[in-house]
């Protein structure tokens, strides 16, 4: 039954856009216990039952192939992206080995600092507040109380919505500030190592850019943006056997988070396909430098394989 509604949403396609759009899913993290400082990440086992159902209804494809296979004429109509943001070691450990498991190939946007040291500003941040003996803090003239590991996660959460929207330079300090005021804590690693994401690709996984500090560039000076897209491609073509192609702009709004300057960048910095967050699939028409990807947040999995059928027919505004 299934099977006939997704056929049915493709002929609709069809017939709005001329080509049946590539849909592009993106994820973050593959969790094998739930936590409320990461409350909109996959648990494990809801991951697997989900790559399982969309293996019967979907060919999972790397981006690179599908891309590809997009130009060439030859992409299935069934063809689904999915792809991991940030470059977290479940990434390696739980995502990629249940796709494989069922013939599948994925991509992973590294923010490449993270390879690098090992984690993120934002995972910093994490173990500072969730590992700090202070029952309070006050930020920007709000309260929180900080008893509990619930009301830490909520502070959390807050937090990384202030600081990811401001200049680099800013959200360091507010960094540094909030080490000083809840006490230092040292971050291990939890991002994905050099040899594993070299791993990845010989595996046939896609590997692609995700700034240097996972930066939206829309918040940073030109030259700060530039430096965060062209460090992070640098650092992974040096890595890489293969050269990345693919950039994924971190938020990825198109208009809010990035703008048309950003996409410039992209090109100077040797990348062909930038992908946005804004809802629809791909298809010929779309502008190489600002490609859809989007989430269905739907808990029942048919109507997560339906919604995905649906938001690709959804028209990209440019
Ligand atoms: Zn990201």
């Amino acid at each position: 039954m299934l099977s006939v509604v997704l056929k049915a949403v493709d002929v609709v396609n069809k017939m709005k856009l001329k080509s049946t759009p590539l849909p592009v899913l993106y994820f973050h993290r593959v969790l094998s216990t739930t936590t409320a400082f990461c409350p909109d990440d996959w648990h494990f086992d809801n991951f697997q039952l989900l790559i399982n159902k969309l293996s019967k209804h979907f060919t999972l494809m790397s981006l690179e192939d599908a891309v590809q296979c997009l130009e060439n004429n030859t992409l299935p109509s069934n063809a689904l992206c999915l792809t991991f943001d940030d470059g977290y070691q479940d990434n390696y450990e739980l995502a990629a080995p249940t796709i494989e498991s069922v013939g599948g190939k994925a991509s992973f946007f590294v923010s490449t600092q993270g390879t690098e040291r090992g984690y993120l500003w934002n995972d910093e941040l994490l173990e500072i507040v969730k590992c700090t003996k202070a029952k309070s803090l006050v930020f920007n003239g709000k309260h929180f109380t900080l008893d509990t590991e619930e009301q830490k996660a909520n502070a959390y959460l807050f937090l990384v919505g202030q600081l990811k929207v401001l200049p680099n330079s800013t959200r360091d300090s507010h960094l540094l500030e909030l080490q000083q005021t809840l006490g230092k804590v040292e971050t291990s690693r939890c991002m994905m190592t050099a040899s594993q994401l070299v791993d990845l690709q010989n595996r046939g996984h896609c590997i692609g850019a995700h700034t240097h500090t996972h930066s939206i560039l829309a918040y940073q000076a030109d030259d700060v943006a530039f430096n965060e897209i062209e460090l992070s491609v640098i650092f992974l073509n040096n890595l890489l056997p293969k050269n990345v192609k693919c950039f994924a702009y971190p938020n990825g709004w198109f208009g809010r988070d990035f703008n048309e300057q950003h996409e410039e960048m992209l090109r100077q910095s040797g990348v062909a396909y930038g992908f946005a967050t804004n809802d629809g699939g791909i298809t010929l028409n779309s502008l190489k430098t600002r490609l859809p990807r989007f989430m269905p947040h739907r808990k029942e999995l048919n109507q997560f394989c339906i919604s995905i059928k649906k938001i690709a027919g959804e028209k990209l505004s440019d």
